[in-house]
């Protein structure tokens, strides 16, 4: 995260958590709470979500997302949307209103609008930013330079996430992407695949995680710490644990948020910067480093 984007990632993470807050303040379900953070992020061009997100080899955004219910272990998921400005709201459609736990591309976006999304055309979540950011890439890559946005420590990942605890002691998880930068079509990384980049169970913790997404589905890292917190660790050493585990296994990069259902958490990362804020009844904090 270059220095002139530190503002707008802090300010994107604050408003989520207020938007989350609102709802668990009021007695909501942590499932809704985490689907208004995800919102706010995806609707925030800062983020790799939703509108504005990093462009595949051929120019097009992908998304995938991810919700889980750790109360009743419900999950909903969509990967390679097209045509979907918030895909956690499909996600969540099809954890509340689908036997099936994961829809695909054309499928995922035709039981949206049958369930009363409307879907938007591809170029309406495209941004200047991105397209002139692809082309740098692409022409690095021509000359010999692949870039290392997403295998190297000066990684660049923007998925955004969020967990959360409600009064009624459940948590709930979500993760919501648009993959790495210059991506082949089709590709779906570790954000929208259960127990990889999102996993929630409320007999063990809710996590949610970003980086390089190869690495973290090969360690299927947020089930690796929840098993952990269930077997008695406590979320922030586990936290830390399973970034250095993603690090000493694979060299892979990237960050966790992880939260049990007793209120404790963990957030930890080895990039050299991760946007995170939090609220309890205790107070709230933010920033970029922990
Ligand atoms: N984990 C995401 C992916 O590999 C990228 C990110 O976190 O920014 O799709």
């Amino acid at each position: 995260m270059p220095d002139d984007v530190v503002d707008a990632h802090v300010n994107g993470v604050q408003r989520a958590v207020a938007e989350g807050w609102r709802v668990l303040e009021r007695g909501g379900k942590a499932l809704d709470a985490v689907e208004a953070a995800i919102v706010t992020m995806e609707e925030d061009e800062t983020f790799d979500a939703g509108r504005g997100s990093f462009l595949t080899r051929d120019g097009r955004v992908q998304l995938d997302a991810l919700m889980m219910d750790g109360a009743t272990m419900r999950a909903g998921g969509v990967g390679c949307v097209e045509r979907i400005r918030n895909p956690i709201q499909a996600a969540r459609l099809v954890l509340d209103q689908s036997p099936h736990v994961y829809f695909v591309g054309e499928g995922a976006e035709l039981f949206a609008q049958e369930h009363g999304m409307r879907l938007c055309r591809n170029q309406d979540l495209v941004i200047e930013r991105e397209i002139q950011r692809l082309k740098e890439a692409q022409a690095k890559e021509a000359a010999g330079h692949p870039d290392l946005t997403f295998a190297g420590p000066q990684t660049s990942h923007d998925t955004v996430g969020a967990v959360a605890l409600d009064a009624n002691g459940d948590i709930a998880a979500g993760t919501s992407t648009g993959g790495t930068l210059n991506k082949d079509p089709g590709r779906v990384g570790d954000s929208s695949l259960i127990g990889c980049g999102c996993y929630a169970d409320n007999l063990s913790a809710a996590a949610s995680c970003t980086g390089w997404g190869e690495p973290i589905m090969k360690l299927v890292l947020a089930k690796w710490a929840s098993d952990r917190v269930r077997s008695g660790g406590a979320p922030d050493a586990t936290a830390t644990e399973a970034i250095s585990y993603l690090q000493r296994r694979l060299q892979g990069h990237g960050g966790m948020i992880l939260l049990d259902a007793r209120g404790r958490f963990g957030i930890a990362h080895n990039t050299p910067r991760m946007a995170w804020a939090y609220k309890s009844t205790e107070g709230e904090k933010s920033g970029i480093k922990c």
